[in-house]
Order: structure tokens, then sequence, then C-alpha cells
């Protein structure tokens, strides 16, 4: 699993509320990636309750991460 926070967080605390071992935020939210294992659940459900939606889960696991790429887009190409 993969957790990251987009651009538009609003420091509300919401997710740090729900997940502090994975969630913290100072005036945005920021992942502490090493604590993701074992969250998962809590993770799922601060993303579900951030009420700007900036709280991105992928389940899939990217060894590389190129902030240009299409990454967390959806496409139909199935
Ligand atoms: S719940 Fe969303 S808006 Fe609030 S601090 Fe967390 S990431 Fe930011």
């Amino acid at each position: 699993m993969r957790v990251w926070i987009d651009e538009g967080c609003i420091g509300c605390r919401l997710c740090e509320e729900i997940c502090p071992e994975v969630f913290q935020v100072d005036e945005t939210a920021s992942v502490i990636e090493e604590n993701i294992p074992g969250n998962e659940e809590a993770i799922a459900e601060a993303a579900g309750e951030c009420p700007v939606e900036v709280i991105i889960v992928s389940e899939e696991n990217f060894d590389l991460i190129d902030e240009d790429d299409d990454v967390g887009v959806i496409d139909d190409e199935l």
C-alpha cells in the first residue's frame, strides 16, 4: 500500500486523530511511511473522512514514483 497527501490539505487534523501512527499534521499532513503496515484500515478510514479528499491510497506497491507520472489516475484500458 502507498499513501500520500495531494495538494490542498487544509490542516484540519482529522487524519491525525483517526490514525496518529501514520498521519502527522503540522500546517499540512504528512505520512509516516514506515508505519503504514498494520494500519491499513485506519488509513482507509482517514482517507474516506478527509474533508478535501487529498489522502491518496493505492493498493499497489510502486518501486519508483515519478511525480510527472499519472500515478493515481485510473485509466480504462481494460
Ligand atoms: S484530514 Fe485531510 S485536510 Fe485534514 S489534515 Fe488530514 S489530509 Fe489534511
